[in-house]
């Protein structure tokens, strides 16, 4: 029983004297790595050009007035319901008389971005609006068109995912028209009579 104890002290002392080196040197070869991190906030890095993060409201560029026109199918279509909007009825369009998103319980899934008809809700190429406040993160209407002109837009807008999805249609003109008839079979039959 001394003897096998002795042995595995021996066998345990060696496998640490291989180990303890060959953790060292690993550990001086990633010293003198240069790091893969970056120090934000002080530097960021180039979002790809498919980034799609935060949520913002837009306005109509020639004439200026807000896109949305409160028709609540962003909410109707959020999973988490963090999406608020009552309408306000005007005499040429409608409009959002509030519009609230609650950022810190959004899933970031793009359904409210998909179903909006005006491109009127967007995401932004940017996540840069870490706080440790939490109210901070609950966006009402000016704040979310305030990060539409803060931050650079992604390429996706509402209009421009539904034509992609959009399958597309079988051509029209050639699946109405019969077969044009052969010059050899004749003339066409009169119709209601068989043919001369
Ligand atoms: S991205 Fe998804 S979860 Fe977030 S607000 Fe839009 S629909 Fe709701
Ligand atoms: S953001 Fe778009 S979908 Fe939502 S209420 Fe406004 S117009 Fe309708």
């Amino acid at each position: 029983m001394a003897k096998r104890l002795g042995e595995n002290f021996w066998g345990d002392f060696f496998r640490l004297c291989v180990a303890v080196p060959r953790a060292m040197k690993v550990t001086l070869i990633n010293l003198f790595r240069r790091p893969v991190t970056v120090h934000y906030p002080d530097k960021t890095r180039n979002y790809p050009d498919r980034y799609r993060g935060l949520l913002a409201l837009t306005y109509d560029k020639e004439t200026g007035e807000e896109n949305c026109i409160g028709c609540r199918l962003c909410e109707y279509i959020c999973p988490p319901q963090v999406i608020k909007v009552e309408m306000l009825k005007a005499e040429k369009r409608n409009f959002a008389k509030v519009f609230t998103l609650e950022l810190y319980a959004c899933e970031f899934c793009e359904l409210c971005v998909q179903v909006c008809p005006t491109d009127a809700i967007i995401m932004m190429k940017s996540f840069d609006m870490s706080t440790a406040d939490r109210r901070e993160l609950l966006l009402d209407k000016d704040r979310l068109h305030q990060i539409g002109l803060q931050f650079e837009p992604s390429w996706a807008t509402g209009n421009l995912l539904r034509d992609m999805q959009t399958p597309p249609k079988a051509p029209k003109a050639e699946a109405a028209e019969p077969a044009a008839r052969p010059a050899a079979a004749g003339p066409a039959p009169k119709a209601g009579g068989a043919a001369e």
